[in-house]
């Protein structure tokens, strides 16, 4: 309740950057110094999973891409999880920073935008365990794909897929066990088993590490008969996690 009346607080009052409280014009943006502080991932990167490349003869596709191809056809992440990037990931997430989502989002539609990819019929949240939900009270993911529904036009599925397995945190993970521990975690709501049939998915998360999650999400949307998924995703780990 305390959150939501600050939210509303937060749209009455001048628009202020919700990153450092500079006074900006416009609700929904960050103020100039924090968006500038931000690192863009521009190419050459990996065509499937956007990792960047430090050169621009390093290929199309990454050589974890290459080695075990992950579920998602395309990933677009506009941001390096780094400095400001991540510490607008985890002042949503942990810090509850609602205001942020909305710049956030706007960042995320940019390239989706600009892409020749298909268009999508829906946007699908990435769930969190309802014991993690619980103790959360929201789900960053799902306050992401609110916020870029106002921003593509396109409607936010955010109870057909969902988390059955509550799993540990990937944080501690290598890569092999990132992809184990997220294998079985995703299925489909008993009441939504037809909804993603035939659909053009556009997965939505807050950061791709080892796109372990994004993948196993994929898995179980294409198994529902998803035609496509491909995943937006606000900042991107830029250096492979290996082992
Ligand atoms: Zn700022
Ligand atoms: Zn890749």
């Amino acid at each position: 309740m305390k959150k939501l009346s600050g939210i509303i607080l937060d749209a009455l009052l001048p628009p202020r950057c919700p990153v450092c409280r500079t006074r900006i014009v416009e609700h929904g943006h960050l103020c100039g110094k924090c968006w500038a502080a931000l690192e863009p991932i521009a190419d050459p990167k990996c065509t499937r999973c956007s990792l960047p490349f430090a050169h621009e003869s390093d290929g199309l596709i990454c050589g974890a891409c290459i080695s075990k191809p992950p579920n998602f056809d395309h990933a677009f992440t506009p941001v390096l999880y780094a400095d400001k990037g991540r510490s607008l990931v985890l002042a949503l997430k942990h810090g509850g920073l609602f205001a942020a989502a909305p710049a956030m989002a706007r960042m995320m539609a940019t390239p989706v935008r600009t892409s020749n990819h298909l268009e999508y019929d829906m946007l699908v949240p990435v769930p969190l365990h309802r014991f993690r939900l619980l103790a959360r009270r929201f789900n960053q993911s799902q306050l992401l794909a609110s916020a870029l529904e106002q921003e593509l036009g396109i409607h936010s599925q955010n109870f057909g897929l969902i988390r059955s397995k509550a799993t540990p945190s990937q944080a501690t993970l290598d890569r092999s066990k990132r992809f184990k521990n997220v294998r079985s975690a995703f299925s489909i709501s008993q009441n939504k088993t037809n909804v993603f049939q035939g659909k053009r998915i556009l997965l939505v998360d807050d950061v791709l590490t080892t796109g372990a999650t994004a993948s196993a999400c994929a898995k179980t949307l294409k198994k529902a008969g998803a035609l496509s998924v491909d995943v937006v995703a606000f900042a991107r780990v830029g250096q492979p996690v290996t082992g």
